[in-house]
């Protein structure tokens, strides 16, 4: 909850960013986006550039600088001058930075929350919800630092071990343009808190809200150098992974591209944390309560249009209550209101790119060769004339759907609802784990027992019991099987970002066998 003063200071920076040609004009955005040391750097203009757009209305917002391996070397010594000092200050003054740097966030939220819509094409309240949950995730490892610890060993008598939890060193982050803020938050709040310093790339599509994050650590007192980034598309990424003074990456997007990363990880005998795809199951059972199933499935399928990993796009309903549950899903997704980003009313704000939208599209289209039945939605609007530089896909409903389809076998990143019929807990259990995937997934059912019985039987990282695509804090978040290695938020994250030392002590005089 906000104090009055904070509304007070809302109001006013609502009030500021409310027109959107002075949010593409202000200095979030027009000032350079490479963050090393400190400091916003424009790199010599012999570099590579390459447009950023609007995605609601294809308009440039700016010409963005393509790091170099220069550069990159330049941000991750940067980072590994600074780590050792950073390193050294004890656990309560890094948390002290890092909840200073949740009060900023909270302070500014409403700005960067326009930043973040400008950058994806998200509806305005899901960015403000974004950046309450980036300041409640630095806030959170702001608490944690103080409490890093190792452990003490007895040994036999006269002599003991302990441990100690130390920072790797540098981090590496690269990260995926659904959630742009939140995976730099995610990624550099534990990495920091436990004493690493970090270079973050972030996608291409969405550079923005990543800088403004170093300047917000900056003003709460980070040590210049602690946070750097690079601008850049995969080649920078690769930079990233093969530089010899890196010694952790923590990366969120696909399969394949997690796959690379690991493969240029090995070869440097790298830490990894992999956050990557999936095909998430949605169980429905026939004594669910209805209308929140029906909440849970459109949760699980329209936020960020769609592009969300966790998703649980295949969406089983027990057949008993398939034509009630359809009816009342259709008549609600129907009613999703398609447009302007900025408007607070806006459902459905703009697909990332045109790229993505011709894969909607594509996949809409093998649906339906395959035999599913559109129910709503699949196609490309126009919600306004001034949106026709944009892209806008209509949420969409495919009926009749079985295992076997492409739509749903691959993760498509868009608002496509795949509804599968089932019969018994049995052979939707079977049906559910049947995916390489394994990020998440979730189950309705008034029954408790079957509840624990079909979550603790789902091969995934992430579940949910009634509800969907919640991320409190505290909660760790990863996946099993191709999507993905390690554990984000949470106490867990701690040990992807640390190293354990052993420390043996002897009190006895040395009974060497020679
Ligand atoms: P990509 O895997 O295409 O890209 C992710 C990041 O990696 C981007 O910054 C990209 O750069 C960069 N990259 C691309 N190629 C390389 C390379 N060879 N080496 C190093 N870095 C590289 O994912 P998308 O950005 O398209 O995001 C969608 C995917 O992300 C989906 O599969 C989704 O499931 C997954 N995701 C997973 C989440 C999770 O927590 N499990 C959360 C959110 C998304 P650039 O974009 O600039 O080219």
């Amino acid at each position: 909850m906000l104090s009055r003063s904070g509304h007070r200071v809302l109001m006013t920076l609502q009030r500021k960013c409310s027109n959107l040609s002075q949010l593409m004009k202000c200095p979030a955005v027009t000032e350079p986006l490479n963050f090393l040391a400190g400091r916003r750097i424009a790199l010599d203009t012999s570099r590579d550039q390459i447009p950023l757009q609007y995605p609601a209305t294809g308009e440039v917002l700016c010409s963005m600088q393509l790091a170099s391996k220069m550069d990159v070397d330049r941000a991750v010594t940067a980072a590994k001058d600074a780590q050792v000092g950073w390193a050294r200050m004890s656990g309560f003054h890094r948390g002290q930075v890092l909840k200073r740097a949740a009060d900023i966030i909270r302070s500014r939220l409403e700005e960067i929350a326009r930043l973040e819509t400008l950058d994806t094409g998200k509806p305005i309240w899901e960015a403000r919800l974004d950046m309450q949950s980036c300041a409640d995730t630095i806030e959170y490892y702001g608490g944690l630092a103080a409490s890093i610890a190792g452990e003490f060993l007895p040994l036999s008598d006269g002599c003991y071990a302990y441990t100690i939890r130390e920072a790797l060193g540098v981090v590496g982050g690269i990260g995926a343009w659904n959630y742009p803020l939140q995976m730099a938050s995610w990624k550099s709040a534990p990495a920091l808190a436990c004493g690493n310093s970090f270079v973050f790339k972030p996608s291409e599509l969405t550079p923005l809200t990543a800088v403004v994050l170093g300047e917000v650590y900056k003003e709460a007192g980070l040590p210049d150098g602690c946070y750097n980034v690079v601008q850049g598309g995969g080649e920078v990424g690769q930079l990233l992974c093969s530089h010899d003074l890196v010694d952790k990456i923590s990366f969120t997007g696909s399969v394949p591209v997690g796959s690379k990363i690991m493969e240029a990880c090995a070869k440097g005998v790298k830490h990894v944390t992999l956050e990557l795809g999936g095909k998430s199951p949605l169980i429905i059972f026939d004594d669910c309560h209805l209308d929140n199933a029906v909440s849970g499935a459109m949760m699980a399928n329209f936020l960020t249009q769609g592009q969300v990993c966790s998703n649980g796009t295949r969406v089983f309903i027990q057949k008993k209550i398939i034509t009630e549950f359809l009816e009342k899903l259709v008549k609600r997704t129907k009613r999703m209101k398609i447009g302007d980003p900025f408007n607070d009313n806006t459902t459905v704000g703009a697909t990332i790119s045109r790229q993505q939208a011709d894969k909607v599209l594509r996949y809409v289209n093998l649906a339906k060769q395959e035999g599913a039945e559109v129910l709503c939605g699949g196609q490309e609007v126009t919600p306004e004339e001034r949106f026709k530089g944009g892209q806008f896909m209509s949420p969409c409903v495919l009926s009749r759907c079985h295992d076997d389809m492409a739509v749903v076998k691959d993760e498509v990143f868009g608002s496509l609802m795949s509804v599968l019929q089932f019969d018994c807990e049995d052979e939707v259990v079977a049906r559910a784990n049947n995916t390489e995937f394994g990020l998440a997934g979730g189950v309705f059912t008034k029954d408790l027992g079957r509840a624990h019985r079909v979550t603790s039987h789902l091969k995934a990282g992430s579940l949910y019991v009634n509800n969907y695509n919640m991320y409190p804090v505290g909660v760790p978040f990863g996946g099993y099987k191709k999507s993905g290695i390690g554990r984000e938020n949470g106490p867990d994250a701690i040990q992807y970002y640390t190293q354990v030392k052993s420390v043996y002590v002897e009190m006895n005089d040395v009974k060497a066998p020679f």
